[in-house]
């Protein structure tokens, strides 16, 4: 029967089968006539549809996870290792952690959606990175019914990136992700809008930084219950230090930041500010808009078909490349 696709960008789509499990072992079994079938059926695994642009329905096997434990398997002098359900809501482990003084994932507060889908995304706010904190990650492969475990390395965590999003790895689906953090207090503030918390002595805790994070993003993201997106719509573009030089010359004020990459050739720019320059911050095409605080947010005004939000996300290229000379590629994944 036909089924609704829960995401946050409000986009009414509908799958032909949709089955949620809450073990591995359920995964596996209500995976079995798929490969009887030969594998041949279109699938796609989801997990609360934060990152996800529908425009149209999925003919096909949506899958998603119910596994949702938080187990600690580990410990030594500085670290915990704990391993958790690939559905387990992605904010309720950063809650985890700030509540049990494990340290490392508390820069990523309030960033939507489930476990499984921060490791496919490697996931990234106010200067962390979801990689810096994973061990490794537990799958099924889907094709084979197979048990693999990836560690760290494998996965191949780059800016927004694993090989997770390569189209050959979609068979493997996250089971479980297990996560190291720290025992010994430690802050990441070096990111700028954290730097002023670095100042208040002998106040800084955990807690602190959870809620200033979540103060700062209520007071600039839409709020997906009540005005439909999928966070920023575009990756940050990264390229080549000459091609900055000339930019840079024309554009003095442009933003600029280290990549993150190993290369120091590259420079990492604002694809908020690129676009807010193009003038379409604020504006709408049809139902579809561009977040009036923050231009890399695209928004669903009304009703919008994923069709129409498409449509404004290429004018917004279109707008980029004209007058910069980059091409803007999209950080939500669109079916
Ligand atoms: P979905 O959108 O459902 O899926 C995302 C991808 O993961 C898909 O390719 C899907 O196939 C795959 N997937 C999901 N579960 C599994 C699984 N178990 N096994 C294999 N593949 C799987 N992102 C950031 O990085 N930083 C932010 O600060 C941030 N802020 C946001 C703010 C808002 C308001 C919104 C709406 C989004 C934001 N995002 C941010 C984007 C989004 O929240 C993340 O990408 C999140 O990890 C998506 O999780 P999800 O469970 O909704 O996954
Ligand atoms: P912001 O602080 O206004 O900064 C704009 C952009 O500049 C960000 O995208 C960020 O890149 C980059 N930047 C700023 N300071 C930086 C620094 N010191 N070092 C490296 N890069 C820097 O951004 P914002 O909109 O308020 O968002 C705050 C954080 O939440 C950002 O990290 C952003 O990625 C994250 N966020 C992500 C999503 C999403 O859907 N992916 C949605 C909302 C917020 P990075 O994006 O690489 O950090």
């Amino acid at each position: 029967m036909r089924h609704e696709i829960p995401n946050t960008f409000g986009i009414e789509t509908y799958a032909d089968q949709y089955i949620e499990y809450h073990s591995p072992e359920e995964l596996i079994a209500s995976t079995e006539q798929f490969r009887k079938d030969g594998c041949v059926t279109p699938f796609l695994h989801i997990g609360s549809g934060s990152n996800l642009l529908f425009t149209r329905d999925f003919h096909g096997m949506v899958l998603h996870s119910l596994i949702a434990s938080t187990q600690i398997i580990a410990s030594n002098s500085s670290s915990l290792t704990v391993k958790v359900g690939a559905g387990c809501i992605w904010d309720d482990f950063v809650s985890y952690c700030v509540e049990n003084h494990l340290y490392g994932a508390e820069n990523l507060s309030m960033i939507p959606g489930e476990v499984g889908a921060a490791a496919v995304q490697n996931i990234g706010a106010y200067g962390e990175e979801v990689k810096n904190i994973i061990h490794s990650v537990e799958t099924i492969d889907i094709f084979t019914g197979q048990k693999h475990t990836f560690d760290n390395g494998q996965c191949q965590y780059a800016y927004r990136d694993s090989i997770f999003k390569c189209r050959d790895h979609k068979r493997y689906i996250i089971t479980y992700v297990v996560f190291s953090l720290g025992t010994r207090e430690h802050y990441n503030l070096e990111y700028g809008a954290l730097s002023s918390l670095s100042g208040v002595d002998g106040q800084l805790s955990l807690s602190n930084v959870r809620d200033a994070i979540i103060q700062m993003r209520s007071g600039k993201l839409p709020d997906p219950k009540v005005i439909g997106s999928a966070g920023s719509f575009f990756v940050n573009p990264v390229i080549s230090r000459d091609m900055f030089e000339s930019l840079s010359a024309k554009y003095p004020d442009m933003p600029h930041y280290p990549s993150g990459n190993e290369s120091a050739d590259q420079v990492k720019l604002s694809a908020g500010w690129l676009i807010e320059q193009c003038g379409w911050k604020g504006k709408s095409l049809g139902r579809a808009g561009v977040y009036s605080k923050q231009s890399l947010v695209l928004v669903n005004l009304s009703g919008a078909t994923g069709q129409e939000i498409l449509t404004l996300a290429q004018a917004i290229i279109d707008s980029v490349h004209d007058k910069f000379g980059i091409t803007l590629h999209p950080e939500v994944n669109i079916y």
